[in-house]
């Protein structure tokens, strides 16, 4: 029996934190470190008695330790550089904020606001006043609500609105978007009641007039947003569906999804439905994300009829789903560009997604050069590709970009893109035919020269680790 030999292989406990601590300007705190190495030194253990496995020297566990010791240390939620030309990527935290939507969260963040305050009165205040203003000159609407994010606006609008009644929706628009967000569980979630009409490719309005009966609390509209469906189709638009609603009784609610407040086909792109174009179509209610197409915080938009929205505001459920100070404080500086008619200057969303292929050429071609100036052993070529909208906004739409390709002669393409994910900074990067692209479109500013060191390092040996 051996069981003897791996206690007397592996240091004690204080011979390593003494050996893991010293030589360090900033000591360690003194716990995490212990914590680390009672694991360290337990996972050998086991190592050890189980597998028969050989530890390190001691210098190795020092290693070991520290690395276990950092990694706590280091924020895990940290910047990346998406060199994807994905705009909204939902895994990358989707809409980067504008200048002035950053120093606004930082001016609230540091000390008090008046968050539930009215300086006016001294009274008491709502923390939705200070969007629903800006919101309702944007758009054209009565009145506005921000949540927490648009399943959270949907969740809210069918318990207040539909709980325990029906609710009317065309087969081609009960639609999963993210994995966790569907359309039929939300309803049942809410209480309501879910009346299936049409076809998947074909609704029509006999088909919602048939459903409508004296349970029907509701036609709903969801904008199908990360698929299409082409050919032989046929769903109701916003203004036959309201005449319908209003000859019954019942009110129409649409969930845009991205809900842009601009017009893309301005810049060749689109259709993309507008907000203020349904609210004009007469919806009594329209919800959207903050974080899509419009380009600010996380956060779900309820815009429609004062008295609908007052119901809204009375549930009890919308304390759960309340947005906080820095959202709020972002959403304002966010709608502020769209007030002063500066959205597509302003906010990265937007000059991303309107930035010319011209500039897009030229900045493909600095980067080439940049990191030509810096790589051996790495052809790197520019070619003509495509972007992605992303966040489930226009999903056939093929935005042209120039990437640049990368062709590492000692590595592929894929080991390559996993030194760059695993860099420090990350870059994330598509890869295609065992090349690593790299688009600008989704560059922000300065980030080109950080890149070309992220690569410069990913290729050097062994890359960062
Ligand atoms: C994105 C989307 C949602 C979910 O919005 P979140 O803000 O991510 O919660 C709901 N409905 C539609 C149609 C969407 O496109």
């Amino acid at each position: 029996m051996s069981k003897a030999r791996p206690a007397r292989q592996l240091p004690a406990v204080h011979e390593l934190v003494k050996k893991a601590a010293a030589g360090r300007e900033r000591p360690y705190p003194a716990g995490l470190l212990t914590a680390a190495v009672r694991q360290v030194l337990a996972a050998w253990r086991r190592a050890i008695l189980e597998r028969g496995e050989v530890p390190p020297d001691l210098d190795g566990l020092v290693r070991e330790v520290r690395q276990w010791v950092e990694a706590r240390l280091r924020p895990n939620l940290r910047p990346v550089i998406n060199a994807t030309g994905v705009v909204l990527h939902t895994n990358l935290g989707r809409a980067p904020l504008s200048v002035e939507a950053c120093a606004a969260i930082e001016r609230v963040a540091r000390g008090y606001c008046n968050l539930e305050f009215n300086l006016e009165d001294g009274k008491r205040g709502s923390r939705y006043d200070h969007v629903e203003r800006l919101l309702t000159t944007l758009t054209g609407a009565e009145a506005a609500l921000v949540v927490n994010n648009n399943a959270a606006a949907v969740l809210l609008v069918l318990d207040s609105l539909a709980r325990g009644r029906e609710v009317v929706v065309s087969r081609g628009e009960l639609v999963e978007i993210g994995g966790s967000f569907r359309i039929p569980e939300v309803l049942a979630r809410s209480g309501a009641i879910l009346k299936e009409v049409g076809t998947t490719n074909k609704t029509h309005p006999w088909d919602y007039e048939r459903a409508i009966g004296p349970e029907t609390a509701m036609l709903l509209k969801v904008h199908p947003s990360n698929y299409r469906i082409m050919g032989f189709t046929c769903q109701v638009a916003d203004d036959e569906l309201v005449g319908l609603a209003a000859r019954h009784q019942v009110i129409v609610v649409e969930d845009l999804g991205s809900g842009a407040l601009v017009d893309l086909s301005r810049y060749g792109m689109g259709p993309e439905p507008m907000v203020q174009a349904s609210l004009a179509a007469g919806v009594d209610i329209v919800t959207f994300s903050g974080d899509k197409l419009l380009g600010g915080p996380q956060a779900g938009l309820i815009l429609g009829r004062a008295e609908l929205l007052r119901t809204l505001k009375e549930n009890q459920l919308l304390r759960a789903l309340r947005v906080d100070k820095f959202t709020l404080a972002a959403l304002e500086a966010t709608l502020q560009a769209y007030v002063q008619e500066e959205a597509e200057q302003a906010l990265p969303v937007l000059q991303m997604l309107t930035v010319t292929p011209t500039r897009l050429q030229q900045q493909a071609v600095d980067l080439q050069k940049l990191l030509a100036g810096r790589l051996g052993e790495c052809a790197i070529d520019v070619r003509k590709g495509s972007s992605r909208v992303g966040g489930g906004a226009l999903p056939l739409e093929e935005l042209p970009t120039t990437l640049v390709e990368l062709r590492p002669a000692r590595l592929s393409a894929t080991d390559l893109a996993e030194r760059l994910r695993r860099g420090d900074p990350p870059v994330l990067a598509h890869i295609q035919e065992d090349c690593v692209l790299l688009d600008p479109r989704t560059l922000q500013v300065g980030e080109a020269e950080l890149l070309v060191e992220a690569v410069a390092a990913a290729l050097s040996d062994g890359g960062e680790r």
